[in-house]
């Protein structure tokens, strides 16, 4: 697992920002990436993100999963950030249980063409982020997408670091670019990701 780890820092350049995928692995792996000195963790599901925010409070935790709004309040009090926000609804629930400092967040943007996958479309963005806006407990600072499996990965990113951009011109701290996953992040970083999220190229596969 270190080997692994260290294979891929090495590899990143130094804009870009390694997230932990830790929702296959133990605490013990956690703990000894943590010491190894790996911060940034991420998970899906809010419940797990609560428990090891709580049992990790010196780690930042990352929620990239999918939210029904039942589970924002998890995310509102122990996200160091939101990667997944792409329903106003649950972006307003989340809100409510934001403290004094607003919520980094990223918007996630269906990248792939395919209709039924999460994430808001590239055509509704501007109308997204307008609504977003009168959130203030949340803070947009950039995008998140996920490739399709077998689709054109490249062609997806390049679409995502688009929007971004396009973004950008208007919303100035919008600066983020969250692609890649163990599969794809080296075409990720190609093309310009700020940041990707790595799970079993990291832990292994469960
Ligand atoms: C699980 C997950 C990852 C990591 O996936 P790997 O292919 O194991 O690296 C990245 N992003 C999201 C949103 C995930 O749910």
């Amino acid at each position: 697992m270190i080997r692994r780890w260290q294979n891929i820092l090495n590899t990143l350049p130094q804009s870009t920002q390694l997230i932990a995928v830790s929702k296959y692995t133990t605490n013990t792996n956690i703990q000894v990436l943590a010491q190894m000195g790996q911060v940034d963790f991420g998970e899906s599901k809010p419940q797990n993100l609560r428990d090891r925010a709580q049992q990790f409070p010196n780690l930042h935790w990352h929620m990239i999963g999918p939210l029904q709004k039942n589970k924002a309040k998890y995310v509102g009090r122990f996200a160091y950030m939101w990667h997944s926000c792409c329903n106003i609804e649950a972006a307003e629930a989340v809100a409510k249980h934001v403290g004094t400092t607003p919520l980094p967040t990223l918007i996630q943007v269906n990248i792939s063409g395919e209709p039924q996958k999460q994430g808001v479309l590239p055509s509704d963005l501007p109308l997204f982020l307008e609504e977003f806006s009168t959130i203030h407990k949340l803070e947009l600072v950039g995008l998140m997408g996920m490739a399709a499996k077998g689709g054109d990965t490249r062609t997806s990113f390049k679409l995502l670091h688009q929007c971004r951009d396009d973004i950008l011109r208007s919303h100035s701290k919008a600066t983020a670019l969250c692609m890649g996953m163990s599969n794809d992040w080296r075409i990720a970083v190609e093309e310009g990701a700020t940041m990707i999220r790595v799970g079993s190229e990291i832990f292994g596969e469960t």
